[in-house]
């Protein structure tokens, strides 16, 4: 297994680096389970401290976090920024929120007067597996709740984004984190189910395709270990005939687009009702023909190329099949794009239907799916004629309206009158192949703590 940056713009190799020996994972979990033991006893203010002096780093060399964003997986250099940002701001949630969510809770309402509350404590290390598309702000949602709660995190990144995962590692060296509390390690995935099956590892989050989450939460229900997972999605973009057309369509393109169109919660399906459908798609069609692509160091370029040739082989198979199966261009050109980068034409299509075997496949890229509709019937059916279950969003001028069928549509979250976006203050995760648990939040810091309950 090799951990390599190979740039998405030209496909040249940067750097590689080598793979971690098993000495390193032993160690690793000896200096996790030390932090774990010496955490009981420190205050979480003293851990907040640190956390913040993370946060402080990452915003002091911003540029210089950004821009392994933008060499290992393409982000444009402007997103990447914006991303070193996100990052900073779920760290400094937890600074600021993490011990009142962990504060105890009191269950005083009890038969006979009795008295009874609730603590919440660490287990151990946290095995953290992350993907490429947002390199930072996967790895802080994890690290920076566990870190106040008192449990270490290991992390397996993505082998794509090695410079990513290291960067990591040197800024909490540079914020003085104490030995143990994170550690990047290049292993294998023997090595990550190795970690998984020892005791002192206590959790394992993923974020991920399905592919991944079944084999690394079977791993972990064999070893009987708590997990969370954070898989794809095909979310819906719904856009009701009374929407706001500006904001629904500025909506609709930068949640498909935005990180081009590499995000789990992209806006995957556009469903349009039929009284603004002709005015929504001219619009889109204006939109996406701004995005011009090109190198993502450059300030100017509007669109970056995919995360590596792989991905961009992959998405245009997928395409084919697509297409192969029924489905129509509306917009754009299909045709892959030839050199060394990953780059991938955004493209608007329509006519997927059920029968088509790329239907609910999740196209993890720059590919938008239109559907015309009618009433609410055929959107709440369609928006869930689908076995993933991560978000969503509904574009209308009726508050009421769009709050009472934002709540038929089966997923872990959705937005009204503005695309989804992950925030520190709110739970994020999904529901069917879209996985299960919660990252951020008060809820995200006690999917891997001992709640305990203590009568009396
Ligand atoms: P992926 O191939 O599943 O990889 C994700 C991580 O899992 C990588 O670190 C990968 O390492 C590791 N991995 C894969 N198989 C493994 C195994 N058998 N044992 C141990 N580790 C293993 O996913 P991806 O293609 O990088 O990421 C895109 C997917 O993530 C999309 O489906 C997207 O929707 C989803 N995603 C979900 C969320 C969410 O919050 N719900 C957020 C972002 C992305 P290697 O790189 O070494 O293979």
């Amino acid at each position: 297994m090799s951990y390599r940056v190979v740039s998405p713009y030209n496909g040249k190799l940067i750097k590689e680096f080598p793979a971690a020996t098993d000495a390193e994972v032993e160690q690793t979990l000896t200096n996790a389970n030390n932090f774990y033991q010496q955490a009981k006893g420190q205050s979480i203010e003293q851990r907040a401290e640190q956390l913040s002096a993370l946060a402080d780093e990452f915003t002091k060399r911003t540029d210089y976090y950004a821009k392994f964003l933008t060499t290992n997986m393409g982000k444009l250099i402007s997103e990447a920024r914006g991303e070193v940002k996100k990052t900073v701001a779920f760290a400094r949630y937890y600074v600021d929120k993490g011990a009142a969510a962990l504060e105890d809770q009191d269950y005083t309402a009890m038969a006979g007067g009795r008295k009874a509350h609730l603590e919440f404590s660490s287990i151990g290390a946290i095995v953290a597996v992350e993907p490429w598309n947002f390199p930072y702000t996967q790895v802080m949602r994890v690290f920076a709740p566990n870190f106040i709660l008192g449990n270490p995190v290991i992390l397996k990144h993505a082998s794509i984004v090695p410079e990513c995962a290291q960067a990591f590692d040197e800024a909490c060296q540079a914020a003085g984190l104490p030995t143990g509390a994170f550690k990047n390690l290049f292993v294998t995935y023997d090595q990550v189910n190795q970690m998984i099956s020892d005791p002192r590892v206590q959790g394992v989050a993923l974020t991920g395709s399905g592919k991944a989450g079944k084999l690394i939460a079977a791993e972990a229900g064999h070893n009987l270990k708590k997990s969370t997972m954070e898989l794809g999605g095909t979310d819906v973009c719904i856009v009701l005939n009374d929407a706001d057309l500006k904001k629904a369509v500025a909506g609709a393109v930068s949640g498909r687009l935005r990180n081009s169109g590499q995000a789990c919660t992209s806006a995957k399906r556009y469903l349009v009702q039929s009284g603004i459908y002709d005015e929504f798609l001219t619009a889109i069609k204006k939109e996406f023909a701004k995005y011009q692509l090109g190198d993502p160091l450059n300030e100017k370029t509007t669109f970056a190329p995919l995360s590596s040739k792989s991905a961009q082989q992959h998405l245009q198979e997928q395409v084919k099949a697509v297409l192969a199966g029924g489905a129509k261009v509306l917009w754009g050109d299909p045709t892959p794009v030839e050199g060394p980068g990953a780059f991938f034409n955004p493209l608007i299509i329509s006519g997927m239907t059920y029968d088509n075997p790329m239907y609910d496949h999740e196209l993890f890229g720059p590919v938008a799916q239109l559907y015309r509709v009618d009433d609410e019937k055929q959107i709440v059916e369609l928006a869930n004629h689908s076995n993933y279950g991560l978000g969503g969003a509904i574009y209308s001028e009726d508050l009421n309206n769009a709050r009472k069928l934002a709540s038929k549509i089966e997923t872990g979250q959705i937005a009204v009158n503005q695309p989804l976006s992950s925030l520190p203050e709110l739970p994020f995760g999904g529901i069917k192949k879209s996985g299960y648990g919660r990252e951020l939040s008060n809820l995200g810091i006690r999917e891997f703590a001992n709640t305990k309950t203590v009568l009396g």
